[in-house]
């Protein structure tokens, strides 16, 4: 029984990596949370810089902010305590 790859797109139509051609609109990007706090899994997104995610718990409104560093990062799911 393999227990990974929690779902993140049950409510979207977004597919990672696609890209919009030629759209003046830039799709965010986000990644998936999970507030331990409350036991809840969210998304929050990516800052106007690109420097961070930011967001809070849907729940307790608990802010989470996960800076990007130098090389970014390629992991899309986090937990937050
Ligand atoms: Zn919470």
């Amino acid at each position: 029984m393999v227990g990974e790859n929690l779902d993140l797109s049950s409510d979207s139509q977004e597919v990672p990596g696609s890209m919009s051609a030629g759209g003046a609109s830039v799709r965010r990007r986000y990644v998936g949370i999970h507030f331990a706090c409350c036991d809840i899994y969210s998304r929050i997104y990516i800052n106007r810089a690109g420097t961070a995610y930011l967001g809070h718990c849907p729940r307790c409104s608990r802010r989470v902010e996960l800076k990007i560093g130098p090389g970014g990062t390629d992991s899309r799911f986090f937990t937050v305590w």
